[in-house]
Formats: C-alpha cells, structure tokens, sequence
C-alpha cells in the first residue's frame, strides 16, 4: 500500500520545525499539521504580556545548525515571547520549512491500520473541512504545557466582560488601561503577567490559592561583548550543558545545605539570588532531596518576600508554606514589589474555593468582586492533555485513552508499546519538563531521525516498544522520582492540577546526562526493548 508521506509531524513548534528538517535532510517525505496558523507552539499561542523564557536565550536555542547559532541576535538575557516568536519564524524561512506545513489544521484522530502497517491520520481545518491522509510514522511534537486548563467555575459563562486565558492570548494584544483586572491564579504566567496588568490597570485583583515561590530574573539587555565570547564558545557551551541534569550551562555547587555552616549558607543564596533565575536551585546539591535543606533554601526566599512586601498581612499570605521547587520554581520581574501598589489588593483564596464567577465578577468567602476583565492564569492539563485530545487508536483498535487510563506509561518517554511507528517528541517519561526543552527536544529529535533512517537501512517497517521494557522503564522513572521531594506535593508534574487525573510523575528527573545515556545504550544495543518487523 502506498502512503502519502513517510511520517506526519502533528504540531509546528521547536519540536515539529526541527523534526521535518531532520526528516528532509535524510530524504523522507513529511507534512506537519499545526492547528493554528503559524509555527512557534508555545511562543505562537503563550502572548499575555511579560511572557518570555525562563531559560537564558542563549541557551534556549537550537544548536543543530552553527550557522544559525552565529547569525542570531538576542537582545536580552531572557528572550520575550515576542522575540522567541520572530526566531521560530526566522528558522521557518531559513531552512523553507512551511511549504510541508499546514496551518489551522487540527489532527483529530490518528488509527493504526494493522494489515497495511500505516497510519490514518484525520484532519479538521479551520474552515470545516475535514480530511484524511496516511503514512508510515506519526510523530507528535505537540509540547508539554499546550492545552489550556479552564477551571469548571460555576458561572464562568455568565461573566459579562472579556474572559483570557493566558496560554490562547488574543494576537491583537490586550489594552487595560484604565479597566479593572481580576486575575486567577500565581503560577509563573500570572507571575510573569501582574506586573506589566498592574502598571495598565486601573485596579488589579490577584485571587490567590496556593502562595508561590519566585526567584528575580535579574533579566537585561546582552552585552555585545559576552554574546561574542558565547557565539565563539558555543560548542563547549553546549557540551557543558549536556552533563547538567536539567540541560542548562550553570554552576551547580555540590555541597549540602544543611552541612555547610550559617554564614557560607547564606554567602552562596544571597549570590544566587543577585544572579538570578533558576540557578538558584543549583546553590547546594540537595535542595531537592533532603527536607532541611530545602526549609533553608524555602526560609531564605521568604525573609526575602518579607524585605519588599510592605503590609505585614499582604506578605504573610504570599510567603508560601510548601517545599521551594516543588512545584515548578518562578522566575519574576517585580512581582512581589506589585502588591506594594495602591492599585493591586492581593485575595487569599486558600481556604476556600471560588463559589463562582459572576456576570460583574467573582464571589468567594460569600463576598463578590467586581472587575471589567478577567484574566485565567490557570495553567494546563500538563504532558497528556495535548495527546489524549486526539484519538489515537494502536492495535485492536485500543485507544490511548484507555491504555493511559492509570497515567501515562511509555517506553522512553517516546513510545508506547501497542501504538506501532507512533513517536513522541518530549513525551511523559522522557525528561522534557525538567530540563531546558530546546536541547532536549533536539535529542529526540535526532534519536527519531536516526531509527527511521536505521529501519529504512535494514528493511523493516515497524518499531514498537515491548511491553516487558515499557513496564521497566515506567518503574525506573518512578523509582528515580520517589528520591527527591518533587514527588510529593500537588503540582502539575503528578497531574494534581486536574480533576480526577491520575497521580503519577510524569517527567523523567533522573537528569538528562542519564537519559541520553539510556537511550544511547538502547541504541547501541539495536534498539533494545523494540520489536521489529
Ligand atoms: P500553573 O503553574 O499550573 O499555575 C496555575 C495557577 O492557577 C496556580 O496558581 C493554581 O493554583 C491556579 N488555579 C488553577 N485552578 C484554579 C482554581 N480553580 N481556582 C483558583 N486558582 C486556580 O500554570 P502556569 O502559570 O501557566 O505555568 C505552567 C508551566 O508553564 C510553568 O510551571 C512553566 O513550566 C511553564 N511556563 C513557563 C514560563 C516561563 O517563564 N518560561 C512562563 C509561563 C509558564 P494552585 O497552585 O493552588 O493549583
């Protein structure tokens, strides 16, 4: 049976851009469906204002091509949204890559015909029209944090005013000047996005249920002096990042917390924190592992939040009460300083849930609130949520759904036994959501690349996981998770974030020098724990 194309890319971000580079380089034939109507993923679709990366751009960037890493310009330590947009367009142009892409068009299903060894994939454009196309492979590039969590809030349909969600942010922007905002939610999008509605906004309500950890990005314009010493270093750079558990060049001090004496403590926190971003959680080796260090680390981030919050009350309800990077940590321009605002009043929700969302506002503790806009920062249904909204349909007509009904079980976070020739790029149990995503995308995307090019070599068609090493590599991944303290609070890594979800870890945390490790072996070994035919 002749296909239409080799492989189908679902999705037009990092993952699927590079995915059909790799593919063409070695002569495959491929068609990427983006639902909307540009590429960039998380970029194209995260617009709310102050959204940029957490990760230094420098390092957020592909390294597949030199040539790219030396013609492009960042202008700031940590890119806008706006920037990383224009970056994912530029490689789109650069490498011609639109011309196997189509936009506004949603993967809706996807079935494994079993006596063809193909793929049915069904298609819905944004115009109605719905088709189908087949191929060899399927390879989901949809990303881990791409479908928007709306809370089941009884009235949200009543609202009267505009209602954002911060991950499908309108392209035309959002004005609030002079409007009243209400805003759900203080995960690192509502922490990114209160300060700059703040400075808009007439008045700005923050409804707070759970207190966050932050740490400053210290973000600033890059000199030019130290993007020549990193465009002429980038390969070490690179190479360094790679023996970093999260994929990340920083300086990870190997000592113990609560091992090192109060002074030197609180010397390598407080430079920590002069520096900025995520490193933070590199100040000692066992921030996450052992619980006193973490309270040290927790207990140094707090006194801080008491330093520039002024009104003891507002301070005491952001100071969080939980473990520091249990969740995933923030990264912030000025967050805390915005509740010393005459127009920002800060609502501790924790007690009690929002009864409901009202045509002028919103009611809890039996009181209402009034605003003209309301603004959800409620996060996603993380690492299943893109997938489980297609119907993927494996042998026997099984569906993912069903197979996953526990939590998500792969093998390598790329495949899953009984879905033949189906990859995923950055799926659950690969380390995806712990690490720098640009190089970690760019391993799978190579590992894909390289066994469609090894099955073409020795004539066979399908590869599939077997389950006896999907159930290994299930276990492992859950028995690395147990070690640290990341396992143990409701975050959106165990799926907490979503009624009735399964709890599991999903993400791979046994580091990304580990992992690539794994797979090299698997590799090596001819694709150990693969059936192939
Ligand atoms: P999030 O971290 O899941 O935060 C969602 C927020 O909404 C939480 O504060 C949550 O409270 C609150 N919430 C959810 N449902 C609620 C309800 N029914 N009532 C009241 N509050 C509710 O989502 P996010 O901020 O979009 O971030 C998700 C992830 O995306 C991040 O962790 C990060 O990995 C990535 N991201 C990265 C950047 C960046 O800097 N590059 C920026 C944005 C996002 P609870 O905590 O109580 O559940």
């Amino acid at each position: 049976m002749s296909v239409d194309f080799d492989a189908i890319i679902i999705g037009a971000g990092f993952g699927g851009m590079y995915m059909l580079h790799r593919l063409r380089q070695k002569a495959f034939t491929a068609r990427v469906y983006e639902a909307g109507s540009g590429v960039g993923g998380t970029w194209y679709w995260n617009r709310y204002p102050g959204a940029r990366c957490d990760v230094e751009s420098v390092q957020y960037s592909y390294q597949f091509s030199p040539e790219l890493e030396q013609e492009w310009e960042w202008s700031e330590r940590y890119a806008t949204q706006p920037e990383l947009l224009r970056y994912a367009n530029h490689v789109a142009d650069r490498f011609d890559l639109r011309r196997d892409m189509r936009f506004e068009t949603r993967v809706t299903a996807a079935t494994f015909d079993e006596a063809g060894n193909f793929w049915r994939v069904e298609t819905s454009a944004a115009d109605g029209a719905r088709q189908t196309a087949t191929a060899r492979f399927v390879i989901t590039a949809m990303g881990c944090l791409s479908s928007p969590n709306t809370p089941k809030i009884p009235g949200l349909e009543d609202f009267g005013g505009p209602t954002y969600h911060t991950g499908n942010w309108p392209h035309e922007g959002v004005d609030f000047t002079g409007k009243t905002v209400g805003v759900v939610g203080n995960g690192s999008s509502a922490i990114q996005s209160i300060p700059i509605i703040a400075q808009q906004a007439k008045h700005l309500t923050v409804f707070q249920r759970t207190a966050n950890f932050t740490v400053p990005a210290h973000n600033k314009p890059l000199d030019p002096d130290y993007v020549r010493g990193v465009k002429a270093n980038y390969r070490e750079m690179r190479a360094r990042a790679k023996t970093k558990p999260a994929g990340i060049d920083f300086t990870i001090n190997p000592g113990s917390a609560v091992a090192t004496a109060e002074a030197e403590r609180n010397r390598e926190f407080q430079a920590r924190w002069e520096y900025g971003g995520l490193g933070f959680m590199a100040s000692f080796s066992d921030l996450l592992l052992n619980d006193d260090s973490n309270k040290l680390a927790a207990d140094f981030v707090r006194a801080k939040i008491r330093e520039v919050v002024k009104d003891p009350e507002t301070a005491d309800a952001l100071t969080p009460r939980n473990i520091i990077g249990c969740k995933r940590l923030c990264v912030d321009t000025g967050y805390w300083a915005t509740f010393n605002r005459p127009n920002v009043t800060l609502v501790d929700i924790a007690d009690a849930p929002i009864e409901r969302i009202t045509s002028s506002g919103l009611r809890v503790h039996g009181k209402d609130y009034a605003f003209d806009c309301l603004v959800l920062a409620t996060g996603f249904d993380a690492m299943t949520g893109a997938l489980l909204k297609v119907d993927f349909r494996g042998r026997g007509g099984v569906s993912l759904k069903e197979r996953w009904s526990e939590g998500p079980k792969t093998y390598l976070g790329l495949t899953v036994a009984g879905f033949p020739n189906l990859f995923m790029i950055t799926g659950p149990g690969s380390p995806s959501v712990l690490t720098n995503m640009l190089p970690s995308i760019e391993q799978h995307v190579d590992f894909i690349a390289d066994c469609l090019d090894s099955l073409r070599a020795r004539g066979k068609q399908v590869i599939e996981a077997e389950p006896r090493a999907q159930e290994e590599w299930v276990g492992h991944v859950g028995d690395v998770s147990n070690i640290t303290l990341r396992s143990t609070c409701s975050s959106w890594y165990v799926g907490a974030n979503i009624p009735g979800k399964p709890r599991v870890f999903m993400p791979y945390i046994g580091g990304l020098p580990a992992y690539i490790q794994a797979c090299e072996r698997v590799v090596a070994n001819g694709y150990e724990g693969f059936a192939q035919t």
